[in-house]
């Protein structure tokens, strides 16, 4: 294959991920936007194969066509046993990886080519290289913690360091000083210092987030994954890994900004790490009175009576797998008359759009799965609320009490409906290990148990 055919293949690749993302942009044409993907990357990857191939370095191909077959294996089994709720924790370890691979890339790349000393343009490709191993440095331990955190292997309350802020300067202000010496010295060791500060640097930015910012941790780790992929891009002269990486970097930056702005955190903060709680105290053990707890059979009744219902789902619902008969009830109840519309807090579950995913896969219509801003407006006219398996995305103490470690995240404001019914197993805290005062509130009730088994009973006392 020719280079121009090689080169006019990427920039389809390249052309396929952008509508790719575009596509994902949208419930109704996300499925699509996968598949434009899947298609990208697999013309990206003959492509690159077959450069290899051109270059005729036979042993070399031979060894990513052994590497590819086997990563695919294992990420072919790892996909396909996957529970939805075991996803983020699967992104972190997949971030990982690319981290990983800046860092190898970079070094290798370093090594590879200190025969151009003096060469022009040389100051510009080890800025490249450190960078690139910077970047992927922090990516790589930052994602491992945000993985530990995600799949409850390590505590998710933020570590509290004293002077961690200082720390993170300090991590900082060294490595500009490692650039100035790499560049000038043309030395592999201010290279290896300055990869294990990154690594101990990323390590702590992100021990140091409570569980409540983990969303924005992951997808602002995956905008880094993304400019560490550029980096390597242009370490090794390839195009369309630049291209790609941007277009991760890019978009999970901006996911990340739209996600801080959802949960009222400052970027800026989040991008410098050590974002969130700063050691606010949980309010779990703030004595809110009694709760009152209902059952099937009455939860039926009042959705019999009722003319408004809007149902705001959380993490239970993915652990429950409780979104066909919760899509069952809808349509029962909309047959019976009954306005039924979903509210969608944009860090519901443990993935950004995870319940928009899990109610379109029980066919829920679109149309009534609003947002969290398209809501808030109506529970005052709202007869029932259910939330099920929900629990920080509706807690007013973010509205309402300053101290509290999600204080100022926008929330799902179901106190203000006429009647209230929480799905949940117990009185334990949500992801955050705050209490909840809406389930002590006097137009609360609390319906215990699985929330799929409780919803098919409704089913049935309906
Ligand atoms: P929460 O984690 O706050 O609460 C989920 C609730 O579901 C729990 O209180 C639990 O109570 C209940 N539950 C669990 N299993 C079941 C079951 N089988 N049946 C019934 N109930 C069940 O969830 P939210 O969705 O409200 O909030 C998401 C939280 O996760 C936020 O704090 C967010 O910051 C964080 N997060 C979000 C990410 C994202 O991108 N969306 C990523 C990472 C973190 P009980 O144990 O008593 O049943």
């Amino acid at each position: 294959m020719d280079i121009a055919l090689i080169q006019a293949a990427y920039i389809v690749a390249a052309l396929l991920f952008i509508m790719s993302l575009a596509g994902l942009s949208k419930h109704e044409t996300a499925r699509d936007g996968n598949v434009l993907g899947m298609v990208g990357m697999g013309i990206a990857l003959v492509a690159t194969l077959w450069l290899s191939l051109r270059d005729a370095v036979w042993s070399a191909w031979l060894l990513i066509a052994v590497a590819m077959v086997i990563g695919a294996a294992i990420g072919i089994a790892r996909a396909r046993k996957v529970e939805m709720t075991g996803m983020p924790e699967l992104i972190a370890m997949l971030h990982s990886f690319v981290g990983a691979a800046a860092v190898l890339v970079g070094i290798n790349t370093f090594v590879a080519t200190s025969d151009l000393v003096g060469v022009e343009g040389e100051a510009v490709h080890l800025v490249e290289i450190f960078l690139g191993v910077f970047i992927g440095a922090v990516t790589f331990t930052g994602s491992i913690v945000a993985f530990l955190k995600l799949s409850a292997r390590i505590s998710s309350k933020p570590l509290m360091l004293p002077a961690r802020h200082w720390l993170n300067l300090t991590a900082l202000v060294v490595s500009a000083g490692l650039i100035v010496w790499f560049v000038t010295a043309h030395s592999i060791v201010p290279l290896l210092v300055m990869t294990a500060i990154a690594l101990a640097f990323g390590w702590h930015l992100v021990a140091s987030i409570g569980g409540g910012d983990m969303p924005v941790v992951v997808s602002m780790l995956n905008s880094y994954s993304g400019w560490a992929a550029a980096a390597a891009g242009f370490m090794l002269g390839n195009d369309l890994l630049i291209v790609t990486g941007a277009l991760v970097g890019s978009s999970g930056a901006y996911l990340s900004y739209i996600m801080c702005k959802a949960m009222n955190r400052s970027f800026v903060s989040v991008i410098a790490g050590g974002f969130g709680s700063d050691g606010a105290v949980s309010n779990s053990d703030v004595d809110y009175g009694d709760h009152r707890e209902t059952n099937a059979a009455e939860v039926a009744d009042l959705l019999k009576n009722a003319s408004t219902v809007v149902i705001t789902p959380g993490y239970g619902m993915a652990v429950a797998q409780a979104q066909y008969p919760v899509a069952d009830l809808t349509s029962k109840l909309r047959e019976r008359g009954v306005d039924v519309r979903f509210g969608i807090h944009p860090v519901a579950g443990r993935l950004p759009g995870h319940m928009n995913v899990l109610l379109a896969e029980a066919k829920v219509p679109y149309d009534i799965v609003l947002e969290m801003d398209e809501v808030n407006d109506d529970f005052p006219d709202t007869d029932v609320v259910l939330v099920i398996g929900a629990n920080d995305t509706v807690n007013p103490a973010a509205a309402e009490d300053p101290t509290s470690p999600i204080a100022g995240m926008p929330v799902l404001q179901v106190w203000n409906a006429k009647d209230v019914v929480v799905f949940k197993r117990s009185m334990n805290a949500g992801y955050a290990g705050v209490q909840n005062p809406l389930f002590f509130r006097d137009n609360s009730a609390m319906l215990f148990g699985d929330a799929k088994e409780r919803v098919e009973d409704i089913i049935k006392a309906l």
